[in-house]
């Protein structure tokens, strides 16, 4: 079967691979020069199954209410006039009960899980490198409420099959000697030794190289700027090249991983995803004095930030990315927002990152109100989605890309997960589908 990838991020680029291993002539469309230049570029690096908990959840309205305005808060909303923005919002809401919360915990462990047995049955298949790390992943506690309230959601965790361990300061000081300097404020952790870390968007380009020495074609530079539909059945894409030249693209098959950008795209074809960009930062600054850098992949509670330590061509460095803006479509750095992450990284860490050399990036996660991804058929036919991946895309990258291909293939996808199917109003399973 002839199948187009809209979107070479690391959801375009997984779903094109597995497409090709299960024998289709697959292209990817996109509009940068290289694969992996946008959402997938600069993220936190953590393949955290242990991350579950979404942003929606019984404690979140009250904590958004005293976060409004604040500009070093990690989750911002920017109240605009966009309808959009709004609907998410409500969507959002609805999300915080603690029946929601448990189902969409349920659906992003699971699909971690089988995730991140397929990225490591990849490395095992292709010896494919990307800075990765197999520390596990320690999410430490400054406050002593908020590590009483995560014990609830690790013991879900755990009853799902993610061994998230809790376990006390000096224990954790143990695993990551590097935390030692805070240890007087740490509360506690958990520890979750099967997660890992590494380098997203070398893992993209690396992965095309491979899907593209299998028979993938990347017809990279080029704008989708409409999907034509005729009787029901998606009838081909409509692009344009860097020069502005017109093309339409015609295969048996599509599956849309534009991530934010998807909902616009889908929008004409009365499809209505309830994905909304929350804009993200990281910061990357190279190793000074290795003795003072953590090894472990971490994660920050307090101010909700992820640290990753990626060592590879392009040398020692320190990654930390996080902070959430809902704030429409623009990528604008907010020098505050990267400065707090900076300060941040002093505190913990101090002497460990060379600062002055610190570069800063923002991305635009493609967020669902319940943090669960939309991965399965369209009302469409031929028309398949693969986006809304939001804080986690990096880590459900593998799982869904080869859920895809087997969707697509018409073969059952091996992981239980709501994914969508041609009949769901909207296409998106449960409440979300209120939402459109
Ligand atoms: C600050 C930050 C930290 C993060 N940390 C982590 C983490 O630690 N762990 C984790 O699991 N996840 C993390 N994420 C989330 C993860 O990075 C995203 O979920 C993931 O990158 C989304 O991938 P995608 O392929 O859906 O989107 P993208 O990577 O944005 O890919 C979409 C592609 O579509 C293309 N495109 C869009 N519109 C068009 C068009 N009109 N025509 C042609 N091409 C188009 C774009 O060029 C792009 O290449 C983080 C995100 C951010 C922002």
């Amino acid at each position: 079967m002839r199948v187009i990838v809209l979107g070479a991020g690391l959801l375009g680029t997984t779903s094109a691979y597995f497409l090709s291993q299960l024998g289709h002539d697959v292209t990817v469309v996109d509009r940068q020069a290289t694969p992996g230049a946008e959402t997938s570029f600069a993220n936190g690096g953590q393949i955290s199954v242990s991350h579950a908990e979404p942003w929606a959840n019984p404690g979140a309205p009250l904590k958004l209410l005293k976060w409004l305005g604040r500009e070093d808060a990690p989750l911002l909303f920017r109240l605009r006039p966009d309808l959009r923005q709004w609907l998410w919002g409500l969507s959002f809401l609805r999300e915080c009960t603690p029946a929601r919360t448990r189902h969409n915990i349920e659906q992003i462990v699971r699909l971690g899980t089988y995730s991140r047995d397929v990225l490591q049955q990849l490395r095992r298949d292709t010896g494919i490198a990307y800075d990765q790390r197999t520390q596990g992943i320690l999410h430490f506690y400054t406050s002593q409420k908020e590590f009483d309230a995560a014990q609830a959601p690790a013991e879900q965790m755990r009853q799902l099959g993610c061994e998230r361990q809790v376990i006390d300061a000096d224990h954790a000081v143990r695993l990551e000697p590097a935390l030692a300097h805070i240890r007087p404020q740490l509360a506690g952790a958990t520890y979750t030794a099967e997660d890992e870390s590494g380098d997203a968007n070398r893992f993209t380009r690396e992965l095309a190289k491979r899907a593209e020495a299998a028979g993938v074609r990347f017809l990279m530079g080029h704008t989708i700027t409409a999907l034509r539909e005729v009787a029901g059945e998606l009838d081909h894409v409509e692009a344009t090249d860097v020069e502005g030249r017109y093309q339409r693209l015609r295969a048996d098959a599509y599956v849309l991983a534009m991530g934010s950008f998807s909902p616009l795209l889908a929008a004409p074809l009365g499809i209505r995803l309830p994905i909304y960009p929350a804009k993200g930062y990281s910061v990357t600054m190279p190793v000074k004095d290795a003795s003072r850098a953590h090894q472990v992949s971490l994660t920050d509670d307090e101010f909700k930030l992820v640290f990753s330590r990626l060592t590879g061509p392009q040398g020692d460095r320190l990654r930390i990315a996080g902070t959430a803006e809902l704030n429409g479509y623009d990528r604008d750095l907010n020098t505050v927002r990267c400065e707090a992450i900076v300060r941040r990284v002093e505190q913990l860490f101090p002497g460990a990152g060379d600062t002055a050399r610190a570069q800063f990036w923002s991305g635009l996660r493609p967020a669902t109100p319940s943090n669960v991804p939309i991965i399965g058929a369209s009302r469409i036919g031929r028309l398949f989605l693969n986006t809304g991946h939001g804080t986690l895309g990096w880590t459900h990258a593998c799982g869904s890309g080869q859920s895809i291909a087997r969707i697509v293939s018409g073969l059952a996808p091996e992981v239980e997960f709501a994914f969508t199917a041609a009949t769901r109003v909207g296409n998106v399973p449960g409440p979300l589908a209120s939402a459109a």
